[in-house]
C-alpha cells in the first residue's frame, strides 16, 4: 500500500470508526470501504504521474520535436521540452509520434458490439476496440428503428453510457435518423422513417436522458428545418444526412443551425455544376463541417482531396460509421435492425446496399495520411481529434494542453497505435 492510501485511510479511520476495523482494499481509481454500517466511496488513489517522450508531439494546434508530456492524476500537466523535478513514482514512456485520442462522433457498433443493443456489454466491446485504435471518445449511434424501439434503445444505452468501461468513453450518443429522406436512407428502413416532428424529437430526447448530443436529419422534409432551429438549443450536434436537399435548402439548414454534413458524398446526390446540392453547400460554407468515412470504399480518394482543399483541416471530420462487423472477421453481422453481410471488410444489407463500414479510426488517419500528400500530419490529426471535439464543445478533450484531459496516443513511425491512455490511465 502506497504511502498515500496509507495516508487516505488514516484519515477515514479517525472520521468514521476505530482503528484496525477497517478492511483491506485493492489499490484502485475508486473502491468502495465498508466501514460498520455505512458504505462511502472514497477516492483511494490520488498520485498518478506518468511522463511521456516522444520524438513528435502533435498537440495537434502545435508540433513539438523531442518533446515530453506529464500527465498528473488523469489531466495534462506540462508539456514541451523543459526537464522537468518528476515525483519518484513516475512511470516514463518513449515513442515515436503522441497524438491526442481520437473522438469518433459517428459509430454504429464494432468487435461484435452494437450501440442499438443498449447493453453494458456492448459498449465494453466497442470501448476496448475503440481504444486499441486510438479512439479514446466516442458517440455511440443508434440508426433508424421503430419509434417504440427507438425509445427502448435510447433509454437502455443513456442507462449504461456512464458506466465503468475498459476503455473509450461515451460521449453521449448520436441518433441518425428517423427524419431522414426515404430516397437516400441507404441501409435504413424504409418502414421506420418518420416525418420530422418536435413532439417526436422530444419524446427520443427524453428517453435519451439528457445524453442525446446529436441529431442526423434531412433538411428537405417539410418541419426539418424548424426542427432544425429547436434541436440545436439541446443538442452540440445537428447533422445533415440522407437528403436530396437542393442547394437553397441546405443553405437555409446552415443557417437555421445544422453545423455538420453526416459522411458526405453518401446518402445525398454528387456535386452537379448546375445544381450544387447539398453537397455544394457543405463545400462552399464555412458554417458547416463535413464527416468523412476515409475507408477508400465509401468515398474515392480524389473525392476526400478535394473536399480536404475546400472543408480540411479546420471543418473536416474522420468518422468510421463502423458496424458490429468493426474488428471481427468477415460474415454475417448487425446493425440496428439490419441484417450485413461483410466480405473483405465491405459491409452490405440484404440488397447489396452499403450499410455502414469496418474501418477504424487509425486505419482513417492513415488512408488521409496516404491520400491528401499532407506534410503536415498535424492538419490530419485535427480532423480525428480537436475538430470533433470542438463540435461537441468540448475544450478539454481532442489536444494535448495542460489541464486537459489525459486522453493520448502513441504512434509508430507507421502511424500503427502502440499505447492508448485515457485520463492518464494506460488501457
Ligand atoms: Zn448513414
Amino acid at each position: 500500500m502506497s504511502e498515500c492510501l496509507r495516508r487516505r485511510f488514516a484519515i477515514v479511520s479517525r472520521d468514521l470508526t476505530r482503528p484496525g476495523e477497517i478492511p483491506p482494499v485493492e489499490a484502485s481509481a475508486y473502491s468502495f470501504i465498508n466501514l460498520g454500517k455505512r458504505t462511502i466511496l472514497e477516492e483511494v488513489s490520488t498520485v498518478n504521474s506518468l511522463v511521456i517522450y516522444a520524438k513528435q508531439i502533435l498537440t495537434p494546434e502545435d508540433d513539438w520535436e523531442d518533446g515530453l508530456v506529464h500527465i498528473q492524476n488523469g489531466k495534462i500537466s506540462y508539456v514541451g521540452k523543459q526537464s522537468l523535478d518528476l515525483p519518484p513514482e513516475t512511470k516514463v514512456y518513449t515513442g515515436h509520434c503522441l497524438i491526442p485520442g481520437m473522438v469518433d462522433l459517428h459509430i454504429n457498433g464494432t468487435a461484435g458490439g452494437d450501440a442499438a443493443e443498449g447493453t453494458h456489454q456492448a459498449l465494453e466491446k466497442m470501448s476496448r476496440s475503440l481504444a486499441a485504435h486510438g479512439a479514446t471518445a466516442f458517440l455511440p449511434t443508434i440508426i433508424t428503428d421503430h419509434e417504440e424501439e427507438l425509445v427502448r434503445s435510447l433509454q437502455a444505452l443513456s442507462e449504461v453510457l456512464d458506466d465503468q468501461l475498459p476503455g473509450a468513453r461515451p460521449l453521449g450518443i448520436h441518433l441518425e435518423g428517423p427524419f431522414i429522406n426515404p430516397a437516400q436512407k441507404g441501409a435504413h428502413r424504409a418502414d421506420c422513417i418518420q416525418a420530422p416532428s418536435l413532439e417526436i424529437f422530444q419524446k427520443y430526447f427524453k428517453a435519451a436522458n439528457g445524453k442525446l448530443r446529436m441529431l442526423t436529419l434531412a433538411p428537405e422534409m417539410k418541419g426539418a428545418l424548424e426542427l432544425i432551429h429547436e434541436a440545436r438549443k439541446e443538442l452540440s450536434i445537428v447533422s445533415l444526412g440522407h437528403s436530396n436537399a437542393d442547394y437553397r435548402c441546405a443553405v437555409e439548414a446552415i443557417e437555421a443551425g445544422a453545423n455538420l454534413a453526416t459522411h458526405i458524398f453518401n446518402a445525398m446526390p454528387g456535386l452537379h455544376h448546375r445544381e450544387p446540392g447539398l453537397v455544394g453547400a457543405v463545400l462552399d460554407s464555412e458554417d458547416i463541417s463535413a464527416e468523412i468515412i476515409a475507408d477508400g470504399i465509401h468515398v474515392h480518394p480524389v473525392m476526400v482531396r478535394l473536399l480536404a482543399r475546400c472543408k480540411g483541416p479546420d471543418k473536416l471530420v474522420l468518422v468510421t460509421d463502423a458496424i458490429s462487423a468493426a474488428d471481427m472477421p468477415d460474415g454475417r453481422h448487425r446493425v440496428g435492425n439490419v441484417e450485413v453481410t461483410v466480405e473483405e471488410g465491405v459491409c452490405r444489407n440484404q440488397e447489396g446496399v452499403l450499410a455502414g463500414s469496418s474501418l477504424t479510426m487509425d486505419r482513417g488517419l492513415k488512408n488521409l495520411y496516404d491520400w491528401l500528400n499532407e506534410d503536415d500530419l498535424k492538419r490530419i490529426v485535427a480532423m480525428a481529434t480537436i475538430q470533433p471535439a470542438a463540435l461537441l464543445g468540448l475544450e478539454n478533450k481532442g489536444r494535448i494542453k495542460k489541464d486537459c484531459d489525459a486522453d493520448l496516443v502513441l504512434l509508430d513511425e507507421d502511424l500503427q497505435v502502440r499505447k492508448t491512455w485515457i485520463a492518464g490511465e494506460l488501457v
